[in-house]
């Protein structure tokens, strides 16, 4: 069998993470591409019984390494259970998730397996003549795009969240289970988690909204964002911001979108005194449709929506949300 494409499948409170459901709908093309087969690898605590799960979302093979010592995320033994699984499949390609852990994991285990990691991906794709991994970054802040090539195997990538599109998934669908002793002892786990601190979420997720309304450096302060928490409640989603408005502390780092923030692709994005800058767009231009109200008719975010409101926001925006709730009362 050619070589085909691992996937770390990530788990995240107990469930499979959308970040691995994405991963295996894209490995799948790849594979294919490849000729080769999509095997994942589910490292954890009490996980042996999402694998099914993995295999509904495309995978053919699933090493599955349960063991009470993988309960809590530690880089030691993350990598060596990983190490040993790719070592035992033999991909040409490891993708990883763009997230805290695929971030930590990624180069570790490109440095242990003689290989180098492409971090932050937006776009995969197999260069048909040489069947190697041309994976797509931003680089310069955001500003352009570059297309990289690894000399070495494995081809280690992580892929930022929403950019890849998973499969539906198929309960029928039949594959391999392979067990792995993870064989650690508890002295080489040398990480011990002291603490875990949920964030408190009021409302919609802004990750998994349909509408998001954003506001930036125009908005002026914290009080404005009241005015774009109404507009989000009536809409039923959630509020984002450009970093100068997170910067500012007006609102919560979390809700940052944008190139060092958050990845939205919500059915319709919301962008108020917004100016549209390369790095915010890179988190918001997957939306279906960018609505843009600024006051400079020249603004760049006039450019990337699909409608614009040239005007001062404190005019727009309760006219707006006052006629949206009457439209949404008949
Ligand atoms: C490496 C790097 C990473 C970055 N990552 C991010 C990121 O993740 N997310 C991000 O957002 N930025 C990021 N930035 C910053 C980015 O370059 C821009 O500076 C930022 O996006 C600008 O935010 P803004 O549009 O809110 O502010 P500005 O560019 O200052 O725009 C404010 C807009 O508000 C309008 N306005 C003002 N008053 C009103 C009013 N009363 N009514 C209507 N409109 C009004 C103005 O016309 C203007 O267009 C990053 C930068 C770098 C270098």
């Amino acid at each position: 069998m050619p070589k085909g494409v691992l996937v770390f499948a990530e788990v995240s409170d107990g469930k499979l993470s959308g970040i691995a459901a994405e991963l295996l709908g894209c490995g799948r093309g790849l594979a294919a591409e490849l000729g080769g087969d999509l095997t994942a690898v589910l490292v954890g605590s009490n996980v042996a019984g999402l694998a099914q799960s993995v295999i509904a979302a495309g995978a053919d093979r699933v090493f599955v390494a349960d063991d009470p010592l993988l309960a809590d995320y530690a880089t030691d033994s993350y990598v060596s259970v990983i190490e040993k699984v790719v070592k035992q499949a033999g991909p040409s390609v490891v993708l990883l998730g763009q997230t805290s852990i695929g971030r930590d994991l990624a180069p570790r285990l490109a440095f242990r397996l003689g290989t180098a990691a492409t971090m932050d991906c937006v776009a995969l794709a197999i260069d048909p003549a040489t069947k190697r991994l041309m994976p797509t970054k931003p680089v310069y802040g955001g500003n352009a795009r570059a297309v990289f090539a690894c000399e070495t195997e494995p081809q280690v990538a992580t892929v930022r969240a929403k950019v890849m599109s998973p499969i539906t998934p198929d309960p029928a669908r039949h594959g391999e289970i392979v067990s792995v002793a993870a064989s650690l002892e508890p002295a080489a786990v040398r990480t011990k988690l002291v603490q875990k601190v949920k964030e408190e979420l009021k409302g919609v997720k802004l990750e998994e909204a349909t509408v998001v309304v954003s506001g930036g450096r125009g908005i002026g302060g914290p009080e404005g964002f009241k005015e774009l928490e109404e507009l989000a409640k009536v809409l039923r989603g959630a509020v984002g911001a450009s970093r100068p408005a997170c910067d500012s502390a007006w609102i919560a780092d979390t809700q940052q979108v944008g190139l060092t923030g958050k990845v939205v692709t919500p059915d319709l994005y919301i962008a108020v005194a917004i100016s549209g800058s390369s790095q915010h767009m890179a988190g918001c231009s997957g939306a279906k449709v960018i609505v843009a109200v600024n006051k400079d008719p020249e603004a760049n975010i006039f450019k990337e929506a699909r409608y614009g409101i040239v005007g001062d926001w404190k005019k727009v925006l309760p006219a707006f949300t006052a006629k949206l709730k009457e439209l949404l009362a008949q």
